[in-house]
């Protein structure tokens, strides 16, 4: 079994090369080889071919190829659909804001959570990605577009807890000042609310952002759109993001959806600001993205606005998403499927 490099973190590589009896510089070379996108060990010039060719019986290096590009003509926002080493397809999007290029990137090929609303669900888990998988799209995103990205969000396809240790790899791996050197408080996670790998990732004490799918302030409500509510409940859901505020001092950003009808009454938000307060707390209100196989719909503006209002009343911070993208399929799971479909 040749072993996936672009999985393995800078002294992992460096033990390998010793126990090959290669001198230590030489990881450093290939690693930087790595972080220029090369395909094959053949392309790293600076090595001996006798090393070269050890290296290929033993390593693979992962490349994901561009099926789709779309840019949107409004603001910038590229989307990828990249084809995995074994033909896999997943997202990844780019985004230009103030403060810097935002990456969201899918963390499994499909998703097991089934949310009502959501794109990337439709067909089920297909598989978890592999750290190098993670890597590469924010590394290949990067290489195509001539960006320099500064920003990550786990956003993409997928539940990022549900592929836990790969996760926490990954961070690993784009913390390395020598690769891609993005900082944790430059990342954010969201989650739909798995409550053991919450408090389990809380005793990392990482400084990234932890963002929670909420969509919801009543159980039966959130149970209806979010069958993982079944198993963890809002309480306990709760619960976990006081603790992961006690243990690492970082707030806790409140992803929700508005749908029309479903979520997003004023008796809700007083619901949501009820259930929210005594917690270190961001809101922020997605207007629904329409996904074709769904029926349900995004609130009305002016339902926004008065939701909005009536939390910051209550005093709790809260922002409305800007749209990005909404040229291009640029809501999660959306260009996949389409894909798929075509
Ligand atoms: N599985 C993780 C991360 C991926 S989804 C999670 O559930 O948080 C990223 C965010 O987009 C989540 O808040 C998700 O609920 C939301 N989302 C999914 N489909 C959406 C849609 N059609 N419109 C608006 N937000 C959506």
């Amino acid at each position: 079994m040749k072993q996936d490099m672009k999985s393995m973190t800078r002294p992992e590589l460096e033990q390998a090369l010793t126990a090959l009896g290669e001198p230590r510089f030489r990881a450093g070379q290939i690693f930087g080889w790595l972080y220029r996108g090369v395909t094959d060990f053949s392309q790293m010039t600076n090595l001996p071919n006798s090393l070269r060719e050890k290296l290929d019986g033993q390593f693979t290096i992962t490349v994901p190829t561009v099926v789709r590009r779309q840019e949107s003509k409004k603001d910038g926002t590229i989307k990828y659909l990249w084809r995995l080493t074994d033909g896999n397809c997943v997202e990844t999007v780019l985004m230009r804001y103030h403060y810097g290029n935002t990456v969201c990137i899918s963390s499994e090929v499909g998703c097991p959570m089934g949310c009502a609303f959501c794109a990337s669900t439709i067909g089920g888990l297909v598989r978890r990605l592999k750290p190098s998988e993670m890597l590469d799209e924010v590394l290949f995103t990067q290489l195509d577009s001539g960006q320099k990205i500064s920003h990550i969000v786990l956003m993409g396809i997928g539940e990022p807890l549900d592929n836990y240790d790969t996760v926490l790899r990954f961070l690993q791996l784009v913390n390395d000042p020598e690769g891609l050197n993005i900082g944790m408080r430059h990342i954010s996670l969201s989650t739909c609310g798995l409550v053991e790998r919450i408090n389990e990732l809380a005793q990392q004490k990482l400084q990234l952002t932890l963002s929670v799918s909420l969509h919801a302030p009543t159980d039966q409500i959130r149970s209806r759109i979010m069958p993982v509510n079944r198993r963890y409940p809002i309480a306990e859901l709760l619960q976990a993001c006081r603790n992961y505020f006690a243990v690492t001092g970082r707030r806790i950003s409140f992803e929700y959806a508005m749908i029309d009808g479903v979520n997003d009454s004023e008796e809700m938000a007083l619901l949501l600001a009820k259930r929210l307060r005594g917690i270190a707390a961001h809101v922020n209100l997605i207007p629904l993205n329409r996904v074709e196989e769904s029926p349900l719909r995004p609130s009305s503006r002016a339902a926004v606005a008065k939701f909005q209002a009536i939390l910051e009343e209550q005093g709790i911070p809260t922002t409305v998403r800007r749209t990005l993208g909404g040229d291009i399929d640029a809501s999660c799971g959306q260009l996949r499927r389409n894909y798929q479909n075509s």
